[in-house]
């Protein structure tokens, strides 16, 4: 009899079947479809060679033809279900969910799937066998091979129209599952003694379990938890279905700088099985020393989370602490994007116990906006610079200035860089921005008209982070040149926030621009962002004294002795001071007497846009 095929895709189906059902799985809508669609290949194989069996029974020994009728029937019922299981296989996670036009389709084919096989167990079937040669024909088999195709081409069409929705090994895999299987239709139709059918449904399994529906891929090799990419598809698959769910996520954090491997790995080793022991839902590995578990029900997430932290208490021997963030419900976020922005962000928070809350979420999706807006403000250049002038003490003129960065909104409305340089600084944009802030600058030198007013120097702030992307020496030398600057022009605030290593990148920068002319000033002296091994070890020309640090010289009396002691030493260091943040005349008095070389404060001016400052300078240094 001609079901040796078939017997071979048996046995591969229930190879794949052990494989895949002996692995831990994540409770993905994909993965319930192959469930099925193992089932059902499975039976349909079965099917497949009982109705072979039943036919040349039937036909050569006389067997009963109902009963090999309906063996048959339920064959080719099996058949379109398994096309139909492709095609909803594709569609779920490739069509739209909420759009009119995906629902109707949709219910168009649950329901023509419905009918189909109502009719398939209605209309009249016939069969034949001569030889290797065995089919069923007549109009239930018709309706079979159409509705086959119908799902097989639907299938391939979703594929090929949303291809750019997934990625190219999955394209791949699903145009070869269900290609595999139209050929192997159209091969047993021209040639019937062929039965190929069968056998390619079982290829097509074993190319689905490859490609993409390997459980093993989501597992972390050493501690066997699912991995982060895991999470992510689960993450999008609840999203997706619209389901909530809750999550606490633990963070080992070292207590000494350097830990060794085995200490780590003792760390990493005992979460794992910590959590695996907490209960029946997934754990995943999220980061090097990250975990996190999904649950269906806060409370139960609350509980459980709790029962960790007291594990983790209760270990005295690693030298090691735990910081938690729990989620209690994921809908609070509009989908797996702002979660996981949520999780980057707050998982670096410091705090023992973080609970997701609305204000979170809101503070969240306000850094979002933030960053939207400077990223639209660079392409619609709408990032302006205001300048602030310095009074020099000893000229009695006003011949520096700092450049601050603004942004202005669509609406006219200015905002102030406190609100934007922050995010700016955690999200990088920082190095297009202050490249620009640095170009503005110098096409604004470049005129002439400032210097023609007597502004000899520009403060333009640098922040740390720039050190840390990029090397400032660059675009600080191409911009210099291009607008044929004299360096000795640009005075470069800094502060120092950045770690160690930067600080050494910083150091080297600073000297490779020094040597072309540009100077530095230390900004924010006395807020706790620099300090004296900074002015002791660092190239700087001048000190600006923060104005909280200024205003406490009238509050705080051994503040005042600081100062005024520093400013001896920064002058016996030949090193200038700036005041920061003066309004008023008795504050302009008090500098001046403590001997300050620049003040900058609101009792002078403002920072104020491009054509103000050059009439302020007009005006009260006059021509030179
Ligand atoms: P900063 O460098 O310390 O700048 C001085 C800040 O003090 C400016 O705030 C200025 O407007 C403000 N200020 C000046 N005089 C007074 C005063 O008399 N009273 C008060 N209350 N404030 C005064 P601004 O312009 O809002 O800038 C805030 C910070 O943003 C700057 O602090 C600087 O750290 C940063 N920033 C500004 N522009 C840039 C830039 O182009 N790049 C980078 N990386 N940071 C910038
Ligand atoms: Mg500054
Ligand atoms: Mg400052």
């Amino acid at each position: 009899m001609n079901i040796e095929l078939q017997c071979c895709a048996l046995f591969i189906i229930f190879t794949i079947a052990v494989m895949f059902f002996r692995e831990k799985r994540l409770d993905l809508m994909n993965r319930k479809l192959f469930q099925c669609a193992i089932c059902a290949c499975f039976s349909c194989l079965i099917f497949d060679i009982l109705s072979i069996v039943f036919i040349n029974m039937s036909v050569h020994r006389g067997f009963n033809s109902d009963i090999t009728r309906i063996v048959c029937k339920l064959y080719i019922m099996l058949l379109v279900l398994q096309g139909y299981l492709g095609y909803v296989y594709a569609s779920t996670s490739l069509l739209p969910r909420d759009e009119t036009w995906a629902k109707i389709a949709r219910a168009s084919f649950h329901g023509i799937f419905g009918l189909g096989e109502v009719l398939m167990l209605l209309l009249p079937i016939g069969f034949t066998a001569s030889g290797r040669m065995v089919y069923s024909f007549g109009p239930s088999t018709s309706v079979a091979y159409a509705l086959s195709a119908v799902y097989i081409l639907t299938t391939i069409i979703i594929t090929m129209v949303y291809r750019l929705k997934m990625p190219g090994r999955r394209f791949i895999a699903m145009l070869l599952w269900q290609g595999i299987w139209l050929l192997a239709a159209v091969v047993q139709f021209i040639e019937p003694e062929l039965l190929l059918v069968g056998f390619a449904s079982s290829f097509g399994m074993v190319i689905l379990y490859i490609q993409l529906e390997n459980p093993s891929e989501f597992l972390d090799g050493s501690t066997g938890l699912f991995t982060t990419n895991a999470l992510s598809v689960y993450v999008h698959d609840k999203y997706r279905f619209g389901k909530s769910f809750s999550m606490f996520t633990a963070k080992i954090h070292y207590l000494t700088t350097y830990v060794d491997y085995n200490t780590e790995q003792n760390a990493v080793m005992r979460t794992a099985r910590a959590l695996v022991k907490l209960g029946p839902e997934p754990a995943f590995r999220i980061d090097d020393d990250t975990f996190c578990v999904l649950y269906d029900d806060k409370n139960r997430m609350f509980e459980r989370a709790a029962n960790i932290k007291m594990q983790k208490d209760n270990v005295t021997d690693l030298p090691a602490k735990g910081t938690y963030l729990l989620i209690p419900d994921s809908l609070i976020m509009n989908g797996p994007d702002e979660f996981f922005r949520f999780l980057h962000t707050y998982l670096e928070c410091e705090q023992e116990i973080l609970v997701a809350n609305e204000d979170l979420v809101q503070e969240l999706r306000a850094q979002s906006n933030i960053r939207e807006m400077i990223d639209d403000a660079l392409k619609n250049d709408r990032v302006e610079v205001f300048y602030q002038p310095f009074y020099n003490v000893k000229k009695d003129c006003f011949d520096e200035a700092e450049a601050l960065v603004r942004i202005r909104l669509e609406s006219g409305e200015i905002v102030p860089p406190g609100r934007f340089i922050p995010i700016a600084e955690e999200t990088g944009q920082i190095i297009p921005l202050g490249i620009r802030v640095f170009e503005k600058v110098c096409l604004f030198l470049s005129k002439g008209e400032a210097e023609k007013y007597g502004l000899k120097q520009v403060h333009i702030n640098v922040s740390a982070a720039q050190f840390d992307y990029e090397n400032p020496a660059g675009f600080v030398t191409r911009y210099i040149e291009k607008y044929h600057i004299n360096p000795r022009r640009i005075n470069l605030e800094i502060t120092e926030t950045a770690a160690a290593q930067s600080r050494e990148i910083m150091l080297r920068n600073m000297t490779r621009l020094l040597e072309r002319g540009v100077t530095f000033s230390l900004d924010d002296f006395g807020t706790g962002r620099s300090n004296i091994d900074y002015f002791v070890n660092m190239p700087v020309q001048n000190i600006k004294f923060d104005y909280t640090f200024t205003r406490e010289f009238f509050n705080n009396d051994k503040i005042k002795h600081v100062l005024i002691g520093l400013m001896d030493i920064l002058h016996k260091m030949d090193m200038g001071v700036v005041a920061e943040g003066i309004e008023t005349e008795e504050h302009v008095k008090v500098m001046k007497d403590m001997g300050v070389e620049f003040i900058q404060g609101f009792y002078y001016s403002k920072p104020i846009p491009e054509d103000g400052f050059l009439t302020y300078l007009r005006d009260n240094n006059g021509e030179s």
